[in-house]
């Protein structure tokens, strides 16, 4: 490791390191096959404190910061991006608003469990109309009789299916405005129906669905912040979002390279390992200097983060580069492997499916090129 990690940092990697390789790999096939929210390793994850992490001790966190938690994440997506993307809503997105923006009572009701993995959180942004463009959302906030009621779908909730509490976002005001609200609706609550499941491509054991708002009546201690200003309290977290699944990306792609680094060890052609071909190890060579290229990236960004200086540029930078640069590390992964890199009973399939989230997740590497141009003055 040539980061600069405090001893603290370091306690954390190998700890999460180690879970990885005794807990979540033996696991890793058997949860993606299964297609279920990965309930035992969630809350082993929870017992590790990583939902904690990025949280003030007041609150119950234990306010590690960002590179603790990018490390975190390196290793579960070492094992699982499924895992990984459930215990990234869960530990970020999912808890968030709640955290910054709830009362006292939400945050002793629901915050906390939260962290201690009791209860499951996610946010409903995306709509079947509306995914990278936010302001394109039809779902409706409007106020009457002391409350709000939300009418509207939301479209690849994480871990919906069995979400206790769901961060909604809505437009209040004029349809075709920017005024954003931030509501916390429960799942008992009436009007939140959670729908089909969607079945996937990848990160299969991180379970995604609809949810429909129909006359939903939300109480106005459950309004989360300033209705209006939920772009602004977004704001907040984006940045960290990308460079956490930057961090997922390298993290996956390690995966991926160690496999096919054994395999290509012990696979022997012509005579010889294919890790002794030349064609083998440059392959090798530059999937590490990629990756090694994408981690610094990202935990400069984290760096950045933590000492509270302008990353927005260098977090889109981050998470495109390491998503992309992942992606290619894992189809040369898969070409290594060859046949075996294309068999379902090698985990080589499983990181080629499941890295594609980290192109979507965060933003897509269309929309973080508008950003890193925009940070640019263009
Ligand atoms: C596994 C998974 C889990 C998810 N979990 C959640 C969740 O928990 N909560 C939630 O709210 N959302 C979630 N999402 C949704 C995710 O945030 C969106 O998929 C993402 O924002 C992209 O939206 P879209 O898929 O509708 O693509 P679109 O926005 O329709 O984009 C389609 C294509 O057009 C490109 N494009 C769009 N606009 C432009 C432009 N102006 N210029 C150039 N190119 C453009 C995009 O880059 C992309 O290539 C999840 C998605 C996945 C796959």
């Amino acid at each position: 490791m040539d980061l600069a990690l405090t001893p603290e940092q370091e306690a954390i990697r190998d700890n999460f390191a180690r879970f990885c390789n005794e807990q979540i790999k033996p696991r890793a096939e058997a949860m993606d096959e299964a297609e279920e929210f990965p309930r035992e390793l969630f809350g082993m994850v929870s017992e590790l404190g990583f939902f904690e992490m990025r949280y003030p001790e007041e609150d119950g966190g234990v306010d590690a910061g960002i590179i603790a938690c990018c490390l975190g994440i390196e290793e579960i997506c070492r094992g699982s991006l499924s895992l990984g993307a459930v215990c990234q809503m869960q530990g970020l997105m999912g808890t968030y608003f709640l955290q910054r923006l709830g009362s006292d009572e939400l945050k002793d009701r629901l915050f906390r469990p939260a962290l201690a993995g009791e209860k499951v959180g996610t946010i409903c942004m995306t709509e079947p109309g509306a995914g990278s463009n936010l302001f394109g959302m039809r779902t409706r906030a409007e106020e009457r009789d002391g409350g709000w009621v939300l009418n509207g779908q939301k479209m690849w909730i994480t871990s919906a299916p069995v979400a206790d509490f769901f961060t909604v976002f809505a437009k209040v005001g004029d349809p075709e405005g920017k005024d954003i609200g931030i509501f916390l609706v429960e799942r008992d609550n009436p009007g939140l129906e959670v729908g089909r499941s969607i079945r996937k491509l990848g990160v299969r054991a991180s379970i995604t669905s609809e949810v429909a708002l129909d006359d939903c009546r939300v109480e106005s201690g459950h309004v989360l912040g300033e209705p209006g200003e939920g772009l602004g309290y977004l704001r907040g977290i984006l940045d960290e979002i990308r460079i956490v699944t930057a961090a997922m990306a390298v993290g996956g792609a390690r995966g991926a390279l160690e496999e096919s680094l054994a395999y290509a060890k012990d696979r022997v052609q012509f005579g010889r390992p294919i890790s002794k071909y030349q064609a083998i190890r440059f392959k090798f060579a530059e999937m590490a200097t990629e990756l090694e290229v994408a981690r610094q990236m990202t935990y400069y960004a984290a760096a950045r983060s933590e000492a509270d200086l302008p990353r927005t540029k260098e977090a889109a930078m981050a998470k495109m580069f390491a998503s992309e640069a992942a992606f290619r590390v894992c189809d040369q992964a898969a070409r290594i492997m060859a046949a075996y890199g294309y068999a379902m009973e090698y985990p080589i399939q499983r990181y080629l499916r499941d890295i594609r989230f980290t192109l979507i997740g965060g933003g897509t590497s269309e929309m973080m090129k508008m950003i890193i141009a925009k940070e640019m003055g263009t």
